[in-house]
């Protein structure tokens, strides 16, 4: 029996491999790649009221298209954490001001920050991983785009989380889209969302420096959707 190849010859052996597959089945792909927040490829994840779109949104589709960025679809950190695709748990909330809910809703907070952080760790480790594979596996990962005025996905524009909850307690059961939208406006702050903050916490560990994009979801609302400049525009 052939003596066992010590573990740093078989790394070496398997990378040699892997280059020479990488090059001898060379193809059309571009090896540059964007991710992008979920809501971006798919509307459906948004708070209700928020969807602009029946499904993507169509200018950064088209950007990343002209450009021949691959699209990554990042998790809806909301979804994983406020209760699924409707975010049952934060719709608890919605017009709960004269409820048991809505009187305890002050000591609920700091939980659901707390829970909600430790999901986006999660998931923050999970697409740092995947954008380190990319980059130690020669693609560029041309940088990250978020959702400005989302309270976990926000790049630059965050929502103050307490004053969304108060005026979301208010909420009458007639209430519109319209006055959903408003009380997100109205409660946009400088900052970023707790994803973000977690992903770029994540992204320095593995000491990747990957830029942030910010789509603007005030900008989308008001019916004027426009893609971030990304790199090289
Ligand atoms: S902005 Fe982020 S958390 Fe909000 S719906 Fe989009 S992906 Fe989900």
């Amino acid at each position: 029996m052939a003596p066992a190849m010590p573990d740093d010859r078989l790394a070496a052996a398997a990378m040699n491999g892997t280059t020479h597959w990488a090059s001898q089945l060379a193809d059309r792909r571009g090896r540059e790649v964007v991710f992008l927040s979920h809501c971006l490829l798919n509307e459906n994840t948004r708070y209700l009221g928020g969807a602009c779109e029946r499904g993507a949104s169509l200018p950064i589709v088209r950007l990343c298209l002209e450009r021949g960025y691959g699209m990554v679809q990042m998790p809806c950190p909301e979804q994983h954490a406020w209760g699924g695709v409707l975010k049952r748990r934060l719709l608890r909330f919605f017009g709960s001001k004269a409820t048991p809910l809505g009187r305890v809703r002050p000591a609920a907070l700091p939980v659901l920050v707390w829970y909600t952080r430790r999901v986006c760790r999660r998931l923050a480790r999970d697409v740092a991983a995947q954008m380190l594979d990319d980059e130690s596996s020669g693609f560029d990962v041309v940088g990250v785009v978020g959702v400005d005025g989302s309270p976990s996905c926000g790049a630059t524009r965050t929502i103050d989380v307490r004053r969304a909850l108060d005026l979301v307690a208010e909420l009458q059961p007639t209430a519109t889209a319209d006055d959903m939208n408003r009380i997100v406006l109205r409660s946009i702050t400088a900052g970023r969302g707790i994803f973000v903050e977690e992903l770029q916490a994540q992204l320095r560990r593995l000491r990747l420096d990957i830029p942030f994009f910010a789509f603007d979801l005030p900008s989308e609302l008001a019916g004027l959707p426009r893609a971030p400049s990304l790199r090289g525009s």
